[in-house]
């Protein structure tokens, strides 16, 4: 990465406090990191934001909510013309494989990066893509994707990393039939059925499954 593109040091007329370059840093971009970041910028603060994926928007955006959100409506526009008898006279039921189906999900999630990204240009928020690690309380070195790091100071630093689903040791996840919610829907083929294991909040998005390809659902 060419030294133009790493974040500069702030300006006087962006920073009040000298010592740091930013007044806040927020680590990730996700629902939480969007509303800090926001709130921060609104107080008149110099504000930047770290985040490690491709794109800015979270779980939310790219793995969780969104996605699985466009995945139901997708499957009941597709139960609907199939049941439908204005559109079921031509007699041809019209079917999708899930990959086929969430490839549909790219479009909301590329309009929904726009519309976030363009949030953080309009309140003055610097977007650093990289992966951030402490060096101490108000310095975060910063990886970028090509390897070369750069350390960046703030006054106050906000953690809004997200979670991770928790892995019970006695399961196997590498055996390339077990998923986690963060990553069943990368799922490349039509599950005929599938044994849900916890029963947490996101289990409400499993339905889709059955609804869509007749998976029996545990
Ligand atoms: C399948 C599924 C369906 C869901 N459906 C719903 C729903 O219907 N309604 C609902 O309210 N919630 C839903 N959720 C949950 C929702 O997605 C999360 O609650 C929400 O995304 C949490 O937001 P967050 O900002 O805390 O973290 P995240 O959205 O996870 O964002 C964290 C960000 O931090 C970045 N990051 C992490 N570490 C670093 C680092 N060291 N350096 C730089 N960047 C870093 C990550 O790349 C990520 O972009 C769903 C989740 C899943 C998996």
């Amino acid at each position: 990465m060419s030294d133009k593109d790493k974040p500069q040091k702030n300006t006087e007329e962006t920073t009040p406090n000298p010592t740091f370059d930013y007044d806040a840093i927020v680590i990730g971009t996700g629902p939480g990191g969007e509303g800090a970041a926001m709130g921060l910028a609104k107080t008149g603060k110099s504000v930047a934001v770290v985040e490690r994926h491709s794109a800015v928007g979270g779980g939310c955006t790219h793995w969780g909510t969104i996605p699985s959100k466009a995945l139901r409506q997708s499957v009941s526009q597709l139960i609907h013309f199939n049941t439908n008898p204005l559109f079921s006279e031509s007699g041809r039921e019209k079917h999708f494989t899930f990959p086929q189906i969430l490839k549909h999900a790219e479009g909301v999630i590329r309009q929904q990066t726009r519309l976030r990204a363009g949030f953080y240009d309009r309140n003055r928020v610097q977007l650093i893509k990289g992966e951030a690690s402490f060096v101490d309380k108000h310095t975060l070195c910063i990886t970028y994707p090509d390897g070369s790091t750069q350390n960046i100071t703030a006054q106050t630093i906000v953690i809004a990393t997200g979670s991770r689903p928790y892995r019970p040791t006695d399961v196997d996840f590498t055996s390339g039939r077990v998923y986690d919610s963060d990553t069943i829907l990368s799922l490349k083929h039509d599950p005929r059925s599938i044994i849900i294991y916890g029963a947490g909040l996101l289990v409400l998005n499993m339905p889709v499954f059955s609804e869509g390809w007749a998976s029996k659902l545990t």
